[in-house]
């Protein structure tokens, strides 16, 4: 295994730690044991592909440790984090009989992690929960800093939670079998950090050879537990890990959720922001080229394919719009983001003209 690298977020008593090697499943039982405060099993909240792939492996580890669990295993994607997919998870702790003193385990990617941790923020007013993520996207974002929600059918994340989790074990080895398209949706929230937080580490991703993976993870993490410190509810500086997500989000619904993937919706989003933000004269020109550029080396698409104006109900729709204003992620160069309260007016005709139009 690779030396184990630790992080806190320091949110009193509320703290938990973000363990990252390469191997680390194999400590999982370890890790998880001396969290038990009571004798019921442990729930596993995990899909199929994941729980195929590394049931053995997480299976060994409980059992070594004396961790009683049970896997309550889920179909793969998007549409397990709904209603129904809630119930069989909530059927699962019931028929478990895990407690308040619990401890329940997600174990899987971004769907996974919001899912149960919904669940365990619900379950008898919130059981602490553990979070094992296995996707890029959940192992640099997601996994990390209490957001927990499933969707609607009226809107995406509608129904949920701040509920931090007890720990996040994050094994590198598990990106080895995640698909390609996977690794790019990650790392499109990647560069979102650098572009946001971090020149360094944007310079970094794009040059060849680029950092190691547990070397980005680490980053990100340590980025995203600064933030979430200083602004846990995201009342302010936490919106900046929103930076291409407004106009990402309004793609992903524009496209049904169906075409693109979010890391893909958010490339886009990224780059028509910081366009935007030249065009309003608050971003240092060539911003958006660089983007680009870093974006396009990790074999993100860059330009949105369809029809901005075609965005704009979304936005007006989106769940942030509050009397015809936005909070706008901005950014002012590479490596320096602020929030902006902007008319969506004014981003229509920011937009106008960018974007491929079909
Ligand atoms: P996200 O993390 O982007 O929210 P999901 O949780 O939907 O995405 O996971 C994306 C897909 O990758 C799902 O089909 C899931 O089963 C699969 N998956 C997750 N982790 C792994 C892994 N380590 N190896 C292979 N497939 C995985
Ligand atoms: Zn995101």
């Amino acid at each position: 295994m690779s030396p184990v690298k630790k992080l806190t977020v320091g949110l009193g008593e509320r703290r938990y730690d973000i363990l990252i090697a390469e191997g680390l499943l194999r400590d999982l039982g370890s890790l998880v044991r001396p969290l038990l405060s009571s004798d019921g099993p442990v729930a596993v909240v995990t899909d199929e592909n994941v729980w195929g792939a590394y049931s053995d492996a997480a299976s060994a580890s409980l059992a070594a440790s004396g961790v009683k669990f049970e896997p309550i295993v889920l179909p793969p994607g998007e549409g397990n984090k709904s209603m129904s997919g809630l119930a069989t998870v909530y059927d699962g702790f019931a028929g478990l009989g895990v407690t308040r003193n619990g401890l329940v385990i997600a174990f899987g990617g971004g769907v996974i992690g919001d899912l149960c941790g919904f669940a365990a923020a619900t379950w008898m007013r919130g059981a602490r929960f553990v979070q094992v993520p296995t996707t890029l996207l959940a192992q640099v974002d997601s996994s990390v800093g209490g957001k927990t929600a499933i969707n609607l059918p009226q809107g995406k994340n509608l129904a949920g939670a701040f509920h931090q989790p007890s720990l996040v074990v994050i094994d590198t080895g598990l990106l080895g079998t995640l698909p390609d398209r996977e690794i790019k949706n990650g790392m499109s929230e990647v560069v979102k950090y650098g572009a946001i937080r971090s020149e360094s580490l944007f310079e970094a991703l794009g040059r060849r050879p680029g950092p190691e993976l547990p070397d980005v993870i680490f980053e990100c993490c340590r980025i995203k537990g600064e933030i979430v410190e200083r602004d846990e509810r995201d009342f302010g500086e936490r919106m900046l890990l929103n930076f291409g997500h407004t106009l990402g989000h309004a793609i992903e619904r524009q496209s049904g959720y169906e075409g693109y993937r979010h890391g893909e919706a958010v490339a886009f989003g990224s780059v028509l922001a910081a366009s935007m933000g030249e065009r309003m004269g608050v971003t240092e020109p060539g911003s958006a080229e660089a983007l680009r550029r870093t974006l396009a080396l990790h074999g993100l698409e860059t330009d949105y394919p369809g029809d901005v104006s075609e965005l704009l109900p979304a936005l007006a729709s989106d769940k942030k719009n509050l009397g015809g204003e936005v909070n706008m992620v901005l950014l002012r160069r590479i490596g320096d983001a602020f929030v902006r309260r902007t008319g969506l007016s004014e981003i229509a005709s920011a937009l106008e003209g960018l974007g491929r139009w079909t």
